[in-house]
């Protein structure tokens, strides 16, 4: 039975001290059963306090990005060795807004992919087309590609610390969300393609998640699809009650 996760991915938003807030409001209000794998993605410069913070929860740190390179003359970048030596477990990568605003490519990604894994971090793969792929029925092509570009390398070993998430872009932030059938027939359709490329060990095996305006009042329908596995929450995850009550739905 795999296990649900809910990540809260928390973007360019809150300083020092509204980071340590909400920290504080999340430890009082989610669940701290083991039922579910909570995890949350504060920015780079509170990394390393969250970290701290959260020592003795079950709550884990995230980054939202990391450099494909060990290190070197790359200015305002972060490498995967320093996430390591913060205590940071997780990393993010190819969020769409990293695609878009900072054109990551597919085989960019699967530098990326590479060296968090090398280094041992788990990678929450984010992945998903456009309105416009979805209106000309290209969708299953593109996130097909999306896949293999950046995953099909991999060896079976290496999707132990592998998180995927489908976030369709028409859906990031807008308030629209895909419809419970939308998403589930997309999570099959991936599930399906790990099938084909890496058997059941894998694709059973593997958490599928769905971000694209989650919130409190859809969450649990969403999370009830039998190939949905959790969330990649955006806005919704800077609001301890409307995270915790996400969390809770995925239980
Ligand atoms: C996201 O940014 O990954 C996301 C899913 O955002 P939102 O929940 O705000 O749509």
């Amino acid at each position: 039975m795999r296990q649900k996760i809910v990540a809260g991915n928390w973007k360019m938003h809150k300083n020092a001290e509204e980071t340590e807030d909400l920290l504080n409001d999340l430890i009082d209000k989610l669940p701290s059963d083991a039922e579910v794998h909570i995890i949350v993605a504060p920015t780079f410069v509170n990394l390393a306090s969250a970290v701290e913070h959260l020592e003795f929860t079950n709550i884990n740190v995230a980054a939202q990005n990391m450099h494909q390179a060990e290190g070197g003359a790359f200015t305002g970048e972060i490498s995967a060795d320093m996430l390591k030596s913060v205590g940071v477990s997780t990393v993010i990568l190819g969020h769409s807004e990293r695609r878009a605003y900072f054109h990551e490519s597919n085989s960019l990604l699967k530098s990326k992919v590479d060296t968090a894994l090398k280094h041992e971090l788990v990678v929450i793969f984010c992945f998903g087309e456009e309105l416009k792929d979805r209106q000309s029925g290209n969708h299953f092509n593109l996130v097909e590609n999306q896949l293999k570009d950046s995953l099909f390398h991999l060896a079976e070993k290496d999707w132990a610390n592998i998180i995927l998430a489908y976030e369709p872009v028409w859906a990031i932030g807008t308030g629209e969300t895909a419809s419970p059938e939308q998403a589930q027939e997309m999570h099959e359709f991936i599930r399906n393609t790990i099938d084909s490329k890496f058997g059941k060990n894998v694709s059973e095996n593997v958490a599928i998640l769905y971000g694209g305006s989650v919130k409190p009042d859809n969450a649990r329908e969403i999370f009830s699809k039998p190939d949905v596995d959790g969330g990649l929450i955006g806005g919704a995850a800077l609001k301890a009650d409307d995270f915790a009550t996400i969390v809770s739905a995925a239980i």
